[in-house]
């Protein structure tokens, strides 16, 4: 295959790198295999203790340097990253597409997102500002102003590879901290090969080696992260499960956690929505990437009034998809990620059907030519009561449960009523309900879109939820500060020392 070529990964690759090159790794063999076919990609060897601790001495060396280099100057190797990644988006995106399952558009879209965070950051090198403040005391100055943290442990999940470890790698550097990335073990060449590409860059610029720590494993790895006081910052991504354990170790230590988790997100359709524009956006969210975003649209809530009418355009356009391949552009549905899922979405039916749901898609798993991997399931739709056990819950997989409402006050309360608030929306053309939504008594989300899908974020604002999921912001907007500290700095230049509140002190 061309595309693992052009991204230097070979046969056997290393899972331990410190940014400018890989180091012998002493952990277990994790073997790739893709979903899209179940064959071997290649093979990685996973760190162990002591290849972790080999990462973290270099990093915090790095970081001794890299926190003196301009921000400006840090952000000029971000823009050069930015052009190595325009210059592998083919590859690399038929990569994320081979050994993540998600079609060659998103696997493309996927380092898209890579490039244009490079660019936000290499704009926000030169806008890291702080406030300046009137002090209440005469000839005092005060400030503030934002420094580095250190150490940014990156925690990420298997369904988007790249993307999320980019989002938080380009603000934590060009904000002057060094990472290490702790990636998915069902994704690890994806890592391998964003490490390959960058190493040029950070070699050519004599960036300091250790910047861009790469220790590939399991979850241990991710513990040790966690429970490591010399990573002030631990930001992970993936099931609210593993979130409330990395929340617990970190908030333990008093260390800090950015927690981007499970998410089960809604679309209200109302009657005076444009029922087009709705299904469109509904049909995307609930099957785009098999299901297995945190943005998926799990739930549909739909008016009394176009409930009949939504559920029959529903049923027409899923008859249209067409699972296979997801390197075939023709297909609209690929794989899950491995048989794992696959036994989840089996369960999540049952336990729907147990509940009383009735199915107006039939859900199954794909057998036969072209689905030998196992890992391709139908994308269903089952018609449920909100409060089902089973909705309450995000299964990874093209699961659309479909509910009915009567107002908009009821359609908000179902909305908000499970314990996930990543991404919402609503569909409507009237003003009021709109601005009902998304007013402070309207959705309890993190994102809150009209007349747009739950999924296929932008890169300017700032990502993640509410609840279990965490609470975290990443990407645009003033995430950058989550990896800064912030420091106030008082100046007196007068001849005396007067004191705040006007406390008088004599000696
Ligand atoms: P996962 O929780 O199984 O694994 C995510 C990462 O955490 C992996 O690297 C894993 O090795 C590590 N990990 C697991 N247990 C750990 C522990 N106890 N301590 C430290 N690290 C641990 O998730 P997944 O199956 O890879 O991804 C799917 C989940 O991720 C879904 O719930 C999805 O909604 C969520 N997700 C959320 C966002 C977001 O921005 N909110 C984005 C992508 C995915």
């Amino acid at each position: 295959m061309d595309f693992l070529a052009a991204l230097k990964i070979t046969e056997k690759n290393s899972g331990v790198s410190t940014g400018n090159s890989s180091l012998p790794a002493h952990g277990e063999l994790i073997v790739s295999h893709s979903p899209v076919d179940g064959k071997l990609i290649a093979t990685i060897q996973a760190a162990d203790k002591n290849d972790y601790e080999t990462v973290i001495a270099k990093a915090q060396t790095a970081f001794l340097e890299w926190r003196t280099w301009p921000a400006p100057k840090r952000g000029e190797i971000v823009r050069q990253i930015g052009d190595a990644l325009r210059a592998h988006k083919e590859p690399l995106g038929k990569l994320v597409s081979y050994e993540m399952g998600k079609s060659l558009q998103e696997g493309y879209g996927e380092v898209q997102e890579m490039i244009d965070i490079c660019d936000f950051a290499v704009g926000l090198s030169r806008q890291l500002y702080g406030l300046s403040m009137h002090s209440e005391r005469p000839a005092h100055r005060m400030y503030e102003q934002w420094h580095p943290l250190g150490i940014v442990g990156i925690i990420s999940a298997f369904n988007f590879p790249v993307a999320v470890w980019s989002w938080n790698t380009m603000l934590a550097w060009i904000c002057g901290n060094v990472c290490v990335w702790k990636p998915s073990e069902k994704t690890p060449l994806c890592a391998v090969a964003c490490h390959n590409i960058i190493a040029d860059v950070l070699k050519r610029n004599d960036v300091p080696d250790g910047i861009n720590g790469l220790v590939i494993g399991g979850r241990e790895v991710g513990e040790w992260l966690s429970a490591d006081s010399r990573v002030p910052l631990v930001s992970a991504t993936g099931s609210t499960r593993m979130g409330k354990a990395v929340g617990a170790t970190v908030g333990a230590r008093l260390g800090r956690a950015l927690l981007e988790l499970g998410g089960n997100n809604a679309i209200i359709i109302s009657q005076h929505a444009d029922l087009d524009i709705a299904i469109r956006g509904s049909v995307f969210g609930a099957v785009g990437t098999a299901g297995q975003r945190c943005t998926t649209t799990r739930r549909l809530i739909v008016h009394e009034a176009v409930y009949d009418t939504i559920k029959t355009k529903l049923v027409a356009a899923y008859k249209q998809l067409s699972i296979g391949d997801p390197l075939d552009e023709n297909n609209h549905v690929g794989p899950l990620i491995d048989k794992d899922a696959v036994i989840g979405y089996q369960k999540a039916l049952e336990a729907c059907k147990k509940e009383g749901g009735r199915f107006i898609v039939e859900g199954g798993v794909l057998e036969g030519k072209g689905f030998e991997s196992g890992c391709y399931v139908k994308p269903c739709i089952a018609e449920v009561d909100p409060h089902f056990n089973i909705v309450q819950q995000e299964t990874f997989a093209p699961i659309l449960y479909l509910m009915k409402y009567n107002t908009i006050d009821d359609a908000i309360a179902i909305q908000n009523g499970v314990p996930q608030g990543l991404s919402s929306s609503i569909m409507t053309l009237n003003l009021r309900e709109a601005e009902q939504f998304l007013s402070a008594n309207g959705s309890d989300c993190g994102i809150a879109n009209v007349n747009i899908g739950t999924s296929g974020a932008e890169i300017g604002g700032a990502f993640g939820g509410e609840k279990e999921t965490g609470g975290g912001r990443e990407s645009g907007s003033d995430a950058w500060k989550a990896y800064m500290r912030r420091q106030t700095n008082t100046i007196n230049y007068s001849t005396q020392l007067p004191l705040a509140q006007g406390i008088k002190f004599h000696v």
